[in-house]
């Protein structure tokens, strides 16, 4: 399959349609980037790779990290994790409170605010050094050191955090999370700041395409089994309250960011990033979302 020549299509025909989205505010740094940047990278599981517009360009990945910091937290931790949050589609925002309280401060899955919440707290207990120790497993499986926190963009989400301090300290009243909240929120805020590129971040994705282990270096990061439930964790959540559409119009597993990154996963075939910092209503990027529907739609290839 050629995907450049689709790649370079639809790249090309989106950046002359009307985009009606709008940048995230509530985070102030996110607020000045260029809306109008756009790139796309796929890298494939047998070593194909392409990129077009801005697929260099380093951008805050956001929510996108949910899913690694799940992943470490699985590898280390196993089936236990899931006393402490569960693995269904909230079919609420990201940074809802609403179930919290009848859900007792057990988060319905781990790729909403207040699942990667618990997932941070998690990961302090166990991590001697949990900033660093984060960091270098996201390096690793990027095979890339020189990856890093956005010191600017954490503490500018921080000064503005009063939903996720609302979350964190909601879920610590039921006794669901066990460490200090201003740790658990610096955690975080931090882990959301991390900038890749679509080059950078369709690569660090590749490990779940690929059955849990890195293609061409034999590094098994999670096991089959583990992959094929974040996959499936991806698919029912990862879009938030409009992941039921994303699964309809794109029919991928995948994760988007309020940083206007989308990543998207074919098991076996490839993982895909696009970025586009203008966002529709239920804060994913709209022209990701437009350019990966024609994408799967011409290359007639989805998991469906
Ligand atoms: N750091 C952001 C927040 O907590 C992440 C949200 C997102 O990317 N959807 O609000």
């Amino acid at each position: 399959m050629d995907y450049k020549v689709i790649i370079d299509e639809i790249h090309k025909n989106l950046r002359e349609t009307d985009n009606p989205g709008k940048v995230a505010e509530y985070i102030p740094e996110l607020a000045k980037v260029d809306p109008d940047k756009f790139g796309v990278h796929i890298s494939e599981v047998n070593g194909g790779a392409y990129g077009t517009g801005n697929y260099r360009d380093k951008f805050s990945i956001q929510s996108i990290v949910k899913v690694l910091s799940l992943a470490l937290t699985y590898k280390l931790r196993g089936e236990s994790i899931w006393s402490r949050l569960g693995y269904e589609p909230s079919g609420t925002a990201f940074n809802s409170l609403v179930q919290l309280e009848s859900d007792r401060g057990i988060p319905k899955n781990p790729l909403i605010n207040a699942g990667a919440l618990v997932i941070c707290d998690i990961l302090i207990s166990i991590l001697d050094d949990p900033e660093q120790d984060f960091l270098d497993f996201v390096r690793e499986v990027s095979d890339n050191e020189s990856i890093e926190y956005s010191m600017n963009i954490a503490a500018s989400e921080r000064v503005a955090g009063y939903l996720n301090i609302a979350l964190c300290n909601f879920i610590k009243s039921f006794g669901n999370i066990e460490n200090d909240t201003d740790q658990v929120l610096d955690f975080y805020f931090k882990s959301c700041s991390i900038e890749l590129s679509c080059e950078e971040l369709s690569k660090t994705f590749l490990f779940f395409a690929n059955g849990g282990q890195k293609p061409g270096t034999g590094g098994q990061v999670l096991t089959v089994s583990q992959v094929k439930r974040i996959n499936a964790i991806m698919q029912t959540c990862g879009f938030y309250d409009e992941s039921g559409d994303f699964a309809f119009r794109v029919g991928l597993p995948g994760k988007s960011g309020i940083g206007g990154g989308i990543v998207d996963v074919h098991p076996g075939k490839y993982s895909i990033a696009v970025w586009s910092p203008r966002l529709n209503k239920k804060g994913n990027s709209y022209l990701a979302m437009e350019f990966l529907e024609q994408f799967t739609t011409k290359t007639q290839m989805s998991i469906f």
